[in-house]
């Protein structure tokens, strides 16, 4: 018997940290906000190959139940736009899943996926992008592969460029995954670069980036001030890492929705992967975030992370949950044309 779900409440920021917005009345004409979901769902050869979770039954890794658990989680979220990492089976599950609940997708393998190393592999892992089809059309893909110092990496980057049908705005949303582990920071932080240049390029629509892989573009020219952006991703770094105060600090005016749940609306959560590994041991990290242009957007509610009781004196992955990083969830709206600033 498999435990009870951990049930996650929607937290609303306090409108105090958004003098200038009015909080929008759930019985108002306000277009229904986006909901974005972003999760490093742990690859399967990963977890089950390389990760040596050792406190963490194997059979609660077992992909035939586990991909129900990942599943589950999705439909109870709902989420308008879902953004994962480490995604080793696309093309046999979440793709055709996911198509039949409504949404189009497009997933971007690393080029040398470490989960090809394993045995009985189901091919490379990536980053998947997927988006309600009856919410939004798509206007252009771009798959990007990172670079730092002018070389390419093994990381990549998935960015759609979407029309909301409702309200008729554009926008862009990307999905990322940076390099792994302790002594890479400067590595991240280049690669933090390559994606935030290749996005001003692409959201200020003009010629593609050199390192697009493959690019279907379409739709217009891009508006004064740029697309506005939303940028999910598994960043494999701490708030206090270059990489993150380089999105902090970018021109494209991009702020961290999970800042909200702090007290003082500052301070991102104090983790969002928490794991016992063979070789390492414990560790807890704050690595995961949802961006998005603040002159743009605000956001209306998160999704809480759970407690360490919840998480219990295992971590993660377990029974109770399918991946070691845990899901964020948020629901953006636009600001209205007015309160934007140009
Ligand atoms: P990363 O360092 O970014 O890590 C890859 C994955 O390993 C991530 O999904 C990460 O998960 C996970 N991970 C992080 N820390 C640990 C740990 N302590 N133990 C186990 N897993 C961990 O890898 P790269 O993308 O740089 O790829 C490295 C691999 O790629 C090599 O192992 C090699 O197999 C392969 N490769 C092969 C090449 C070739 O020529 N054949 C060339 C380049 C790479 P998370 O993000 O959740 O922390
Ligand atoms: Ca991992």
């Amino acid at each position: 018997n498999r435990p009870p779900r951990w049930h996650r409440h929607f937290l609303r920021p306090q409108p105090t940290l958004h003098p200038l917005l009015p909080h929008p009345h759930p019985h108002s004409r306000h277009p229904q906000p986006i909901r974005v979901m972003q999760w490093n769902i742990l690859a399967q050869a990963l977890g089950e190959g390389k990760d040596g979770f050792v406190r963490c039954p194997l059979e609660a890794l077992n992909w035939a139940e586990r991909k129900y658990l990942i599943l589950e989680e999705i439909l109870t979220y709902q989420p308008d736009i879902l953004c994962l990492q480490e995604v080793d089976h696309y093309f046999d599950t979440f793709q055709p899943v996911l198509a039949s609940l409504g949404y189009h997708s497009s997933f971007c393998p690393k080029p040398w996926s470490p989960c090809l190393d394993v045995e009985n592999n189901n091919g490379p892992d990536g980053c998947a992008l997927f988006f309600r089809r009856d919410r939004f059309e798509p206007l252009a893909t771009n798959h990007l592969r990172l670079s730092a110092m002018m070389l390419k990496t093994n990381q990549v980057a998935v960015v759609c460029t979407l029309r909301c049908h409702e309200t008729g705005r554009r926008f862009c949303v990307a999905v990322t995954h940076l390099k792994a582990r302790s002594g890479w920071e400067s590595l991240r932080s280049a690669q933090g670069s390559s994606l935030l240049q290749s996005l001003r390029t692409i959201t200020m629509g003009t010629t593609l980036p050199q390192d697009t892989i493959t690019g279907v573009t379409g739709g217009e020219e891009g508006e004064e001030g740029g697309v506005p952006l939303i940028v999910c991703g598994d960043f494999n770094a701490e708030p206090w890492e270059d990489v993150y105060q380089r999105f902090a600090s970018s021109p494209l005016g991009l702020d961290s929705a999970y800042k909200c749940l702090s007290a003082d609306g500052r301070s991102e959560p104090p983790y969002t992967s928490w794991k016992i590994r063979r070789s390492s041991g414990e560790s807890r990290h704050t690595l995961d975030y949802i961006w998005y242009s603040h002159r743009s957007f605000h956001v209306d509610a998160v999704l809480e992370l759970p407690s360490e009781e919840q998480i219990g004196p295992d971590r993660l992955p377990s029974y109770h949950y399918p991946s070691d990083h845990l899901s964020l969830v948020c629901d953006l709206s636009f600001a209205e044309p007015t309160q934007q600033q140009h």
